[in-house]
C-alpha cells in the first residue's frame, strides 16, 4: 500500500483479507506499508484487494519464505538498534566478550570496544555451553552488568535469551535480543522473542541450510516485527582447523534472497583469534551488514572461547584495517 495510505484504508484491507480466512502482517516501511497474507492459496484474493483505496499492487511470492524474502519486500530493510543503524552504509560492528564474567572484565572490553569504534557491545548472560559443567553465565547478573556499561559507555548492548520464561527479563535490560544457533530453530522462542517487538540477532544453526535460516526469521517476521539481522557464524563441516567453516557466500546470496541485513561472527566462525582479522575485511569486502566479534581482555584467562577472543589492542587493529577499506567500498565504520 502507499506509505502514506491512512490507517482505515490498511484497516480495510486487513478486514478484507481476514474475512476470506487469511491472516494478514502489516510491516510498515519507508517507501509502502506491506501487507503479508498467509494461508494456502491466497492469490485467489488478489481481485478482492487490488482495487481498495491505497493498494498499489498484490504479488504472489514464490518462494518457501514469504515475509523475509525481496518479492514481498524489495527494499533492504533497516534494524535499529538503540540509535545504530544495521543495513545502511554503517559497517556495524558489534563485539565484547563471550560471556559477560565479572564487573572488572566487562568494564575493561567494553571501554575497549567504545575506545575502538565499535557499535554495539556483545556479551553473553546465559550461555549455551556443550558441557553442563562449563560456565554458563551469570543470569541477571550479567544482565545488569551489560546494562551499567551501557550507561558508562553509551554502547546499546545485545545478549542472548535461551528460554522462552526468561524473554521479558532479558529484553528488560537489552536493547536487542539474540538468538543463538543452538537454538535458530526453536520456534516458540523465536515467536516470544518476535513479540517483544525489540530487535533480533537471529544466528545461523550450526548444520542449517540458508533456507532454514530464513524461515526460522520468517517465525519473528509473522509476529509483525521486521527488525531481524541475521547472523552467520559458520557451520559445521568435515575440517578440523577451524571451529566452524565460515560460509562467507551467505552474506551475499541471503542479500539477493532477502531484506534482512546480514552480519558476520568470524570469532565462532573460525574458532581462532588470529583468523578473526582477516575474516572481518572478508565479511566487509563482500558487503555483510556488519560483524559481532569477541574481545576479551585477557583471553588466556576467559571463562569461555578465550581461543577465538582478540584482545583490546588486536581489535582496534582489526578496525584499523576495516577503516582502510570501507571508504573505497561506499561504507562508514
Ligand atoms: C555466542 O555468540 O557467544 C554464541 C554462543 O554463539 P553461537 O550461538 O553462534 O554458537
Ligand atoms: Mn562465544
Amino acid at each position: 500500500m502507499r506509505a502514506q495510505a491512512p490507517a482505515e484504508e490498511v484497516d480495510a484491507v486487513c478486514a478484507a483479507v481476514e474475512e476470506r480466512g487469511f491472516r494478514p502482517v502489516k510491516l510498515p516501511g519507508e517507501d509502502r506499508v506491506a501487507i503479508g497474507v498467509l494461508g494456502s492459496n491466497p492469490i485467489s484474493l488478489r481481485d478482492a484487494i487490488i482495487s481498495m483505496p491505497g493498494v498499489v499492487d498484490a504479488v504472489p511470492v514464490s518462494k518457501p519464505f514469504k515475509l523475509v524474502g525481496r518479492e514481498f519486500h524489495p527494499e533492504p530493510t533497516v534494524v535499529k538498534v538503540g540509535a545504530v543503524e544495521i543495513g545502511d552504509s554503517l559497517f556495524a560492528v558489534m563485539a565484547g566478550p563471550c560471556s559477560v564474567e565479572s564487573e572488572g572484565q566487562l568494564m575493561e572490553a567494553a571501554g575497549a570496544v567504545a575506545e575502538a569504534g565499535g557499535h554495539i557491545l556483545r556479551g553473553g548472560a546465559f550461555k549455551p555451553r556443550t558441557s553442563p559443567y562449563a560456565f554458563r553465565g551469570l543470569g541477571e547478573d550479567g544482565l545488569k552488568l551489560l546494562a551499567s556499561a551501557r550507561d558508562r559507555f553509551g554502547l546499546p548492548v545485545v545478549t542472548e535469551v535461551m528460554n522462552i520464561e526468561d524473554v521479558d527479563m532479558v529484553s528488560q535490560y537489552a536493547d536487542m535480543l539474540q538468538i543463538g544457533a543452538r537454538n535458530m530453530q526453536n520456534y516458540g522462542l523465536l515467536e516470544a522473542a518476535g513479540r517483544t517487538m525489540r530487535p533480533i540477532l537471529l544466528k545461523r544453526g550450526l548444520s542449517s541450510t540458508i533456507e532454514e535460516w530464513l524461515l526460522s526469521a520468517e517465525y519473528i517476521l509473522g509476529q509483525g516485527n521486521n527488525q531481524v539481522v541475521l547472523c552467520e557464524r559458520g557451520i559445521r563441516t568435515f575440517e578440523t582447523y577451524t571451529r566452524n567453516t565460515l560460509d562467507l557466500s551467505a552474506a551475499p546470496l541471503v542479500r539477493e534472497l532477502s531484506h534482512l541485513p546480514v552480519v558476520v561472527d568470524p570469532s565462532h566462525g573460525t574458532g581462532k583469534w588470529s583468523l578473526v582479522t582477516p575474516m572481518a575485511v572478508a565479511a566487509l569486502a563482500a558487503d555483510a551488514a556488519g560483524l559481532m566479534v569477541e574481545v576479551h581482555p585477557h583471553p588466556d584467562h576467559a571463562l569461555s572461547d578465550g581461543a577465538q577472543s582478540l584482545t583490546p589492542h588486536h581489535f582496534a587493529e582489526m578496525m584499523e584495517r576495516l577503516r582502510l577499506i570501507a571508504n573505497p567500498l561506499g561504507r562508514r565504520i
